[in-house]
């Protein structure tokens, strides 16, 4: 049975070979007699697997020892729920800044105005005209120029690829630039996470929950910045406080061991292919073939201002919502599944994550040209 062509946007496609290593795993891991998921997490064998994990994803993204890496539970969404839990508590006034650039830096703003004075330091909730063209609301980014960051707050956020919106934000100003050099970056990564090599280090913390592009739902990564730390409000709970995690190497309670299985698998697998480096080309490369094809197409529309537009998700809409339903049937009969919109947006939108061969893109690129030709 050929596996069809998956463009969700998370849960989503996994690397094939990480999958079938795993199955071959599943009821034997490395003559242990047992499946990962029965093991003890703290086991020598578990401890191996997570430690390897660790391990490896410092070596795609260069993270120093300055840094800790955390494997917690909760999805982005509690995650950023901790954050003001355990950063607020750094500075004398529980104050943080963000910028809103789409549906998910907005929630995480709403969920830290319970903890503290969530400060929105740039918008792109208002249309805008950039380079002559009409911006909706969340398809473009404010420039940093515009960002006003204020000195004392515990740290600013930022969402680097809105999933649901398609804008990817990869140019991240210095803190310096922006005024507030002791204020730390904190970056909601889940979507495009070793889609690229990133810079760690311009960063107090960075973060992904791994269903996107890293793995199986379950398990979120958290590298923070080690000297943020301690602080934590004393209603954080103790299993979400990154101090007490970091002391017990992810294992302050039982961490999601198959999820971290998986996610090391797919490190390896991202190693094999050279890298995040290498994993970049190719990313670029099925991103070109897509959005060339729409630039040149006179029936799709693309809503995202073209500069911040993200390599990994792709929205798009066909010239009227009444041809929806057909184009959706006519790309399920090719295999090419999960291309529907967010109902926040509408339309369509191509998740090209990692796992999704060039040839996927390809194959979407034939089906929306056969589309057009019966349609235009
Ligand atoms: C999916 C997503 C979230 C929410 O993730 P959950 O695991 O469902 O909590 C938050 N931020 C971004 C950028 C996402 O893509």
């Amino acid at each position: 049975m050929a596996r069809p062509w998956n463009f969700a946007a998370g849960p989503s496609v996994m690397p094939e070979v990480v999958l079938q290593q795993a199955a071959a795993e599943m009821l034997d891991w490395h003559g242990s007699g047992m499946s990962v998921m029965e093991m003890s997490h703290r086991g020598q064998e578990f401890l191996q697997i997570c430690s390897e994990a660790e391990a490896d994803l410092r070596e795609l993204l260069a993270i120093s020892e300055d840094y800790a890496v955390l494997f917690m539970q909760g999805g982005a969404t509690a995650e950023n729920a901790i954050i003001p839990l355990n950063l607020l508590g750094r500075v004398a006034q529980p104050k943080a800044d963000f910028v809103l650039t789409g549906v998910w830096s907005a929630k995480a703003q709403q969920e830290c105005l319970r903890y503290g004075d969530a400060h929105i330091a740039a918008s792109s909730a208002a249309p805008t005209v950039i380079d002559g063209v009409q911006q909706q609301p969340f398809t473009w980014v404010p420039d940093p120029e515009t960002w006003r960051v204020r000195k004392d707050a515990a740290y600013l956020h930022l969402c680097s690829n809105e999933t649901i919106g398609g804008v990817e934000t990869m140019a991240w100003p210095s803190m310096a630039s922006l005024g507030a050099p002791e204020v730390p970056l904190v970056v909601d990564a889940s979507s495009h996470f070793l889609s690229r090599p990133f810079s760690v280090e311009q960063t107090g913390m960075i973060f992904a929950g791994a269903q996107k592009n890293a793995g199986p739902a379950g398990l979120t990564i958290v590298i923070v910045r080690r000297d943020l730390t301690g602080h934590a409000s004393p209603i954080c709970p103790s299993a979400f406080d990154y101090a007490k995690v970091a002391a017990q190497q992810s294992m302050f309670n039982t961490p999601p061991t198959y999820a971290i299985y998986m996610a090391g698998l797919v490190f390896k697998w991202l190693k094999q292919q050279g890298g995040l480096g290498q994993i970049e080309q190719l990313n670029i490369a099925k991103a070109q073939a897509l959005y060339g094809f729409f630039e040149q197409s006179g029936f799709y529309r693309l809503p995202v201002q073209r500069s911040v537009r993200s390599r990994m998700n792709v929205p798009f809409f066909l010239p009227e919502a009444a041809l929806d339903t057909d184009f959706l049937q006519g790309a399920q009969a090719r295999g090419l599944m999960q291309l529907r919109g967010h109902k926040f947006v509408g339309g369509m939108r191509a998740s090209i994550y990692n796992a999704m061969p060039l040839q996927g893109v390809l194959t979407l690129v034939d089906y929306l040209k056969d589309f057009e030709n019966a349609h235009g």
